[in-house]
């Protein structure tokens, strides 16, 4: 039982937590609160709904955003309008080439589009996509690649985009992690044919829950709205079915109370995982996964991986700190294809997925949140 002992240690005082989501100042939050029980515009492309899209627009310099209620259903969403931005050259393709080394959402939202995942294996680097194994991957029945920016890590996009022009692939990335991160002189959700955020409440910018696809033309932005808004075209015509997917005035609200301080929360994580690069530099078999090249990295957390001249394996690691009070997570561990639900697909064999399956093995993540104390974090350097 000791992964149960790991996911629901009890919230105690002396309790290092994992995550711990950020909130802007209540004040300026009910400020805008205040907004809503004035117009009483609850949701359905309210006034902070238009205006959350348009600063986010801004921030990540990316015209088209379109907010939906999580990143889950916004992928799923982004897949199912693929026919109408980018016809495949095969109707029946049902493939969609991805990581197994991912949140479940990944694949079930391919999954829940109608499609199969087909997992590739990563890189040990990254722990992203490894684009040739993407490339062996491909099949007359791919109709996509999705890939993942594990931690908020960039995938090789270069490598990754060559191969889907080279394939006429649309290329979609889950950019949950990613809220934030600079690459190549933008935003690294900026890449692909659309890029998925998540705002969730653990994740580096959150709305409680929320998200938002970033994507490449008007014409795809309307498709995603469209098919977020049960496919309504207008008050009597319907083309095609769509479901519920909207951002609430809400949900909003919380947004723009918090977009003014996502720059500071993460320059105070790049602190925190400054302090823990340091600390574990010289201490042999545990390599810290770091985002090196990147223009700026938003420390969404703090995975190391455990290797064999550590003396304890990751799992057992997990257990003395859990024992000292602190909470890790092994993230992401069991790969996606070695769950039941996608054991079954022919590409989850392990045979076809070793650094996956070694990466998942030996990874844990660390406490890290933009105002965790300097002495809970040497307690968690000290174990
Ligand atoms: C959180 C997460 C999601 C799902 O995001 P929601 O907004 O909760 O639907 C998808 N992919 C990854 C990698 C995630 O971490």
């Amino acid at each position: 039982m000791r992964k149960k002992a790991v996911a629901v240690a009890p919230l105690e005082m002396d309790t290092v937590r994992l995550v711990r989501p950020s909130l802007p100042p209540l004040s300026e939050f009910q400020s805008l609160i205040k907004g809503i029980w004035d117009n009483r515009f609850l949701t359905n492309s309210g006034p902070l709904h238009a205006r959350l899209e348009a600063a986010l627009s801004r921030y990540l310099g990316a015209p088209h955003v379109s907010l939906v209620s999580n990143a889950t259903l916004g992928a799923i969403a982004a897949m199912r309008v693929l026919g109408q931005v980018r016809p495949s050259a095969n109707p029946h393709a049902s493939e969609v080439i991805t990581t197994p080394f991912s949140f479940v959402a990944t694949s079930n939202a391919i999954r829940m589009a109608g499609f199969e995942p087909v997992f590739a294996d990563i890189d040990p680097q990254s722990l992203n996509l490894c684009p040739e194994a993407v490339e062996r991957a491909i099949t007359p029945a791919t109709r996509a690649i999705m890939a993942v920016h594990a931690f908020g890590v960039p995938c090789d996009v270069d490598a990754l985009g060559a191969i889907a022009r080279k394939y006429g692939l649309p290329l979609i990335y889950d950019a949950a992690h990613g809220f934030g991160v600079r690459h190549r002189g933008q935003a690294l959700a900026t890449f692909g044919d659309f890029s998925v955020l998540s705002f969730h409440a653990t994740k580096v910018f959150n709305t409680f829950e929320g998200g938002a696809v970033i994507c490449p033309n008007a014409a795809s932005k309307a498709a995603i709205d469209k098919f977020c808004n049960h496919g309504i075209e207008d008050a009597e015509e319907i083309a095609f079915a769509g479901f519920n997917g909207k951002l609430s005035e809400l949900h909003a609200a919380a947004g723009l109370a918090q977009l003014p301080y996502v720059d500071e929360d993460i320059a105070a994580r790049g602190i925190v995982a400054r302090r823990y690069a340091d600390a574990f530099a010289g201490i042999a078999g545990i390599r810290c996964i770091l985002s090196e090249g990147v223009d700026r990295h938003n420390h969404y957390a703090f995975p190391v991986l455990v290797e064999e001249g550590y003396g304890l394996d990751a799992a057992a690691l997990a257990d003395a700190m859990a024992e000292a009070g602190i909470i890790t997570r092994r993230y992401f561990h069991p790969l996606i294809s070695d769950m039941s639900v996608y054991r079954n697909v022919p590409s989850s064999d392990p045979a076809g997925l070793p650094v996956a399956r070694q990466v998942s093995e030996r990874v844990l993540c660390l406490p890290l949140y933009p105002d965790l104390p300097v002495e809970e974090q040497e307690r968690v350097i000290d174990v």
